[in-house]
């Protein structure tokens, strides 16, 4: 039983720490915060320490070379995301095939091929829906389109977080309200989420659909490949009669009946290699599963990453503005100081909850974005 809580354990510290890496704020007062911010913010500048420090061991050209490497790897465009989704991707899936589905498919009462042809149907609906994310534009902003995206989102503008008369610094065309310039790509993205380093480019209006299918069917793939690797292990242990062992207790001399932790303990030491992938599928389903569920919330209320990254900005850049105001209208009466604390109010608002949707209704406007 201690080993069972152990091994829960385990999945949830190990679930939890990829939820930390994707989905908390760096800027938040939690222990979760406070790791993500070692990992992204500090780890980079450490690295960046390191590598002058060889400056003085190894030399200038050695040292220019790094510093190049390390320039590509944190603030190009580059496709080593990509290259690392696909190893990890067709790597757990080939070894899911060689150990789990050529072995035990067809060899246990509980799987047939059916699974084998669903499985790689999965398989291959999620490469082609990570090509697509890859490859829709996910909404650029040019000097053509500028004023139609500009009416499209133009309830957005709170003139705080969206001004109306803005203009792009580096692109030089209208700024409209959601949209935010991808110093990466080095493009004006409208409706912008986030850059995705995955699938090398940023996730926008259009193409934040087939991000979110990405993440389910995924999170269908990883629970699918549990579930029926699951399954299989319970064959086997019905196929070896498992259940029915008994063991002697070397001390008392009792005869005990073979636990389902000791059933499991015996299918590890038979199917390490198998026992593993399924162990890695419910890591990354418990990821993906809170990632995507952080993701519907944002779609139920309106909401982008960015603008959930920005609330940071927003507290640093206008609270004190705020409570001012508040301090200063108690004692005056001044109408453009009211409609300035009703539009910091405003924002604030829709940057702590969003504008509440509904699910249904933010699926249907995401899914009609082209
Ligand atoms: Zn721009
Ligand atoms: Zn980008």
């Amino acid at each position: 039983m201690e080993e069972l809580l152990l091994f829960v354990l385990f999945v949830l510290c190990t679930g939890s720490f990829f939820y930390m890496l994707v989905c908390t704020d760096s800027n938040s007062k939690t222990p979760m915060g406070w790791i993500r911010r070692i990992i992204y913010t500090k780890g980079p500048h450490l690295i960046k320490q390191q590598i002058s420090q060889c400056r003085k061991i190894f030399g200038k050209k050695f040292y220019e070379k790094l510093h190049n490497l390390y320039q590509y790897i944190f603030y190009t465009n580059n496709p080593i995301g990509q290259i690392l989704y696909i190893l990890i991707f067709w790597s757990a899936f080939g070894v899911y095939y060689k150990y789990g589905i050529f072995k035990h498919f067809g060899n246990t009462p509980y799987v047939n091929h059916i699974h084998t042809a669903c499985g790689a149907f999965i398989f291959i609906f999620c490469n082609y829906i990570f090509y697509r994310t890859c490859t829709v534009s996910p909404g650029v902003i040019t000097s053509e389109n500028c004023e139609d995206v500009k009416k499209r989102y133009e309830e957005y503008y709170d003139e705080v977080l969206y001004k109306s008369n803005q203009t792009c610094q580096t692109c030089k065309i209208i700024k409209p309200a959601r949209s935010k310039h991808c110093r990466v790509c080095d493009k004006c993205i409208s409706r912008f989420d986030h850059h995705c380093i995955w699938v090398r480019q940023c996730i926008g209006q259009n193409n934040y659909k087939y991000f979110v299918i990405f993440l389910f069917s995924h999170i269908f793939l990883c629970c699918y490949g549990v579930l029926v690797g699951i399954l299989c292990l319970y064959g086997i242990a019905v196929k070896l009669q498992l259940f029915k062992l008994t063991y002697k207790n070397s001390v008392t001399g009792e005869i005990h009946k073979a636990t389902a932790f000791r059933v499991f303990s015996y299918i590890i030491d038979k199917e390490p290699v198998f026992v593993f992938v399924i162990f890695v599928c419910l890591i990354f389903s418990i990821t993906l599963i809170a990632f995507f569920l952080y993701h519907l919330n944002m779609i139920k209320n309106d909401k982008t990453t960015n603008e959930r990254i920005r609330k940071n900005d927003f507290q640093r850049a206008y609270l004190t503005e705020m409570q001012a105001l508040t301090e200063y209208l108690k004692t005056h009466q001044n109408d453009e100081a009211k409609k300035r604390l009703g539009q910091l109010k405003q924002c604030w608002k829709s940057l702590n909850n969003g504008k509440y949707q509904g699910l249904v209704l933010g699926l249907k406007k995401i899914f009609s974005y082209m």
